[in-house]
């Protein structure tokens, strides 16, 4: 479902977010987004451009919007078509370009089809994690000795409506 758009957002977008954000500023974001189109992921102009995207640039530049060529230049307000994170016409997702290079690594193991039920805390501090696969009615445990990142996306998203244990801790 995700279209490939990469957006590095608007120059205003940045100074909003920068001031309640300590760390998002341009000046610190700027290199981690060259380095990630540099490398790990690639930004492509949309190969197959719809009749109506390009209609739709050139009513708004009639209406008096500057057309911006560059939608992650410096100055990037205004309409365009927007870039893709696409290799050889091809989606090219963050598996792709963090996950794969690393499955090699021995500190790395991936488990699929499995639902994190809760974060284990230990004096205070969390620990790892306690997890389900999905005909399992055993709960396994993967513990760690630095940091739990928990990147389990937007809350409420479609995920929830097909896995009754989300469904079941919201109420
Ligand atoms: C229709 C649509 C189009 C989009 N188009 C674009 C686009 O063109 N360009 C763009 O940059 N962004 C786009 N986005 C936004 C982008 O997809 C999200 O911002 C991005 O996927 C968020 O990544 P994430 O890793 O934070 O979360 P997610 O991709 O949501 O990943 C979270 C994962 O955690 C899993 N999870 C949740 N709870 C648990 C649990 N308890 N145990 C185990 N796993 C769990 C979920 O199943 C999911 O796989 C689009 C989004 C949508 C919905």
């Amino acid at each position: 479902m995700n279209a490939m758009m990469f957006s590095e957002g608007t120059l205003g977008l940045r100074r909003v977010a920068a001031r309640g954000c300590p760390g998002w500023s341009w000046a610190d974001v700027e290199p981690v987004f060259a380095r990630s189109a540099a490398g790990a992921f690639p930004l492509a102009d949309l190969p197959d451009r719809h009749v109506l995207a390009e209609a739709f640039v050139h009513s708004a530049e009639a209406a008096g919007i500057p057309v911006a060529t560059d939608l992650n230049g410096e100055n990037n307000e205004g309409v365009g078509l927007v870039p893709v994170s696409q290799r050889r016409g091809r989606r090219f997702s963050v598996v792709d370009g963090y996950l794969r290079p690393a499955r090699r690594r021995p500190n790395l193991t991936v488990v699929t089809d499995a639902l994190v039920s809760r974060i284990l805390v230990e004096d205070g501090k969390a620990v790892g994690v306690a997890f389900r696969n999905e005909d399992d009615a055993v709960e396994d445990e993967a513990r760690c000795n630095r940091e739990v990142v928990v990147c389990a996306g937007a809350v409420d998203r479609p995920i929830s409506s097909s896995c009754p244990e989300l469904a079941r801790a919201r109420r």
